[in-house]
């Protein structure tokens, strides 16, 4: 992991911290030297995923939902918003808890954050964006979103975030920062859990098919989970902070086609690609205009996608997890 360009002794909340992104970032801040607290309700993360540093003496693990009032007793520095199940079959499971998690969680981390004087930074996403019809999306792009769509408890939850952060900023209540994510892949994405890399990496270790829904001309951009921690701990960082939320992802814009094909190359698999339809609601085109996170971060995305691939093709060989990859969807 890259060190922060920032190595304060803060203490650092990280709610969703045992999930894949937010284990990567607890990582990273106690490799900067941060103590570190993480909160989760293990819904799709895991103690393994925290595993490798949970018995680190600034590492301190807390099993908790944010949807009730969260004090950690101990005063905070900072508090990042990871907690919300990330890809689609997770956060349709329970609409209600996810909208619940993105407006209740959200708003009593907020709280904490005011408490403590602390700063806050909300995991915001590219799905704010709905199914763009502009390109590459800019932060003043206010999106085209189905608010009544089996998508909306995640895309409206995470918009309805945004705007009590907003809201707390502008009443002069807490420090934010608001961080639109794209897609994100690294080890520790969860192997069932739907997204495009982790699907297609799992079908072609494992000798299945591997399914792309609609013809596979739709694009998407793929950024490396090193890159994003980076990113997430410099606008974390940033003073004064930016007046609005800020993209963080790769550009690099790949057909989902491409992607299978550097997956079946790369894992020397003879799986053949079979079709689906496109699910509702699905995005043709997502590609971050990153030019604000340049301007104001100095930060790019540095790991090209091939040399990422090959870290979570490693990782999810290695993972015993793959048995049980029958349940890929
Ligand atoms: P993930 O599902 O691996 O992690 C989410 C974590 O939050 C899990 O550990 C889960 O158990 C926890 N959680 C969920 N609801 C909770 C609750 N109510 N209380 C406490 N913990 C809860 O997903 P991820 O990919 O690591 O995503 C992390 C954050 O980044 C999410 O907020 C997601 O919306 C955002 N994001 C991720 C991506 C991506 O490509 N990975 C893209 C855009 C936005």
């Amino acid at each position: 992991m890259p060190k922060s360009t920032i190595g304060r002794p803060d203490t650092v909340v990280v709610a969703g911290g045992a999930g894949f992104l937010g284990s990567h970032l607890c990582e990273a801040l106690l490799m900067a030297g941060h103590r570190v607290l993480c909160v989760d309700n293990f819904l799709t993360g895991t103690k393994a995923n925290v595993e490798a540093f949970a018995s680190h003496r600034r590492f301190r693990l807390i099993a908790g939902d944010i949807c009730q009032p969260f004090d950690p007793g101990e005063p905070v520095d900072r508090v990042y918003n990871l907690a919300c199940a990330a890809s689609p079959p997770h956060y349709q499971a329970d609409p209600v808890h996810t909208m619940r998690t993105c407006v209740v969680g959200t708003l009593n981390l907020l709280e904490l954050t005011e408490r403590n004087g602390a700063r806050f930074l909300q995991a915001s996403t590219s799905e704010v964006y709905g199914d763009p019809e502009i390109h590459p999306q800019t932060e003043s792009y206010t999106g085209h979103v189905n608010c009544t769509g089996p998508r909306a408890c995640y895309d409206e939850g995470k918009r309805a975030a945004e705007a009590m952060c907003f809201d707390y900023l502008r009443a002069g209540r807490a420090d934010i920062r608001v961080a639109r994510i794209f897609n994100t892949y690294g080890p520790r994405m969860h192997p069932r859990d739907g997204r495009i890399v982790s699907n297609l990496i799992v079908q072609a270790l494992t000798g299945r098919p591997l399914t792309i829904y609609g013809d596979g001309s739709q694009t998407r951009s793929f950024c490396f989970v090193s890159d994003l921690v980076e990113g997430l701990m410099r606008l974390m960082e940033v003073d004064p902070a930016p007046d609005g939320p800020v993209n963080l992802g790769n550009p690099g814009e790949f057909t989902v086609i491409d992607l299978a094909s550097m997956v079946l190359e790369m894992t020397g698999s003879r799986s053949p690609i079979v079709f689906r339809p496109l699910p509702e609601d699905d995005p043709k085109r997502r590609r971050p205009d990153i030019g604000l996170a340049t301007e104001l971060l100095g930060w790019r995305p540095a790991v090209p996608l091939r040399k990422g691939l090959a870290a979570t093709i490693h990782h999810f060989a290695r993972e015993a997890v793959l048995e049980e990859g029958a349940t890929v969807p």
